[in-house]
């Protein structure tokens, strides 16, 4: 049975104002049927993590390096987000990978380095409304998926976010046949891969989830929780979606 999980992407916004959110929503959900993680902007992460306490709320970075240090401006390490009270990191985010250029092959990387160092790594992918368009949703995922998540990952250290880019803060979402159809096609390419752990590994939807939606979109097969963007940000929305989800 896989524990569901309400997953926030705060990207950038937030700042110490914010740490009342995180507060209110640790006050409202001290003993959660689900699991919670809230991935703030690195600047919050530790002040974060004092907030929070005992409080039954993972933290997560938005995105990590490769390496574990050196030359590398403005970035920060795996190792780092640790430190600073994460124990999950999203990965190839459809942002990073158009702001950044972010390939499936740096993904993996990254991702590697992520498990190294103990992370869960909170891996993404997605197609644009081109690709689905075109009719290459499923093939668009299949290559991210194959070029993104590294050689043995586990169900304990990896997590996969179905995020279609043309549903990322659109207010659109796709059906719910679409959203089965591609969770149903991760988990058996994942099932290909990795066998028998693919059963345990959570596939998260993600794509302009609000407390409306939530429940009809929890509904379907193989969605084992979300990754939620502009809903995560204050706990009146948010807690509603962990609600639906419990
Ligand atoms: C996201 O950025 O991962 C996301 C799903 O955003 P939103 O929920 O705002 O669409």
């Amino acid at each position: 049975m896989r524990r569901k999980l309400a997953a926030g992407n705060w990207k950038m916004n937030g700042t110490a104002a914010s740490l009342a959110e995180i507060r209110a929503l640790a006050e409202a959900r001290s003993a959660p049927a689900c699991d919670i993680l809230i991935c703030p902007p690195a600047t919050l992460l530790a002040r974060m993590a004092e907030a929070l306490g005992e409080a039954p709320i993972a933290l997560g970075g938005q995105d990590c390096h490769a390496a574990t240090s050196g030359a590398h401006t403005g970035d920060i390490s795996a190792g780092m987000l640790r430190d600073a009270g994460a124990s999950h990191v999203i990965l190839g985010h459809s942002e990073r990978r158009a702001d950044h250029d972010e390939t499936d092959a740096a993904v993996r990387a990254k991702a590697e380095a992520a498990r190294a160092t103990g992370l869960v790594a909170v891996i993404c992918v997605g197609e644009t409304e081109a690709e689905r368009d075109a009719g290459r949703t499923l093939d668009v995922i299949g290559t991210q998926l194959q070029g993104s998540v590294p050689d043995g990952a586990t169900a304990a250290d990896t997590v996969i976010a179905y995020e279609p880019v043309w549903a990322i803060g659109t207010g659109r979402t796709p059906t719910l046949g679409q959203i089965a159809e591609v969770h149903d096609f991760l988990r058996a390419r994942l099932a290909d891969r990795f066998g028998a752990e693919a059963d345990g590994m959570r596939l998260l939807y993600g794509g302009s989830v609000k407390p409306g939606n939530a429940a009809e979109i929890f509904a379907v097969s193989n969605v084992d929780g979300a990754l939620v963007g502009g809903a995560s940000l204050k706990a009146a929305d948010f807690g509603p979606i962990i609600s639906a989800l419990e």
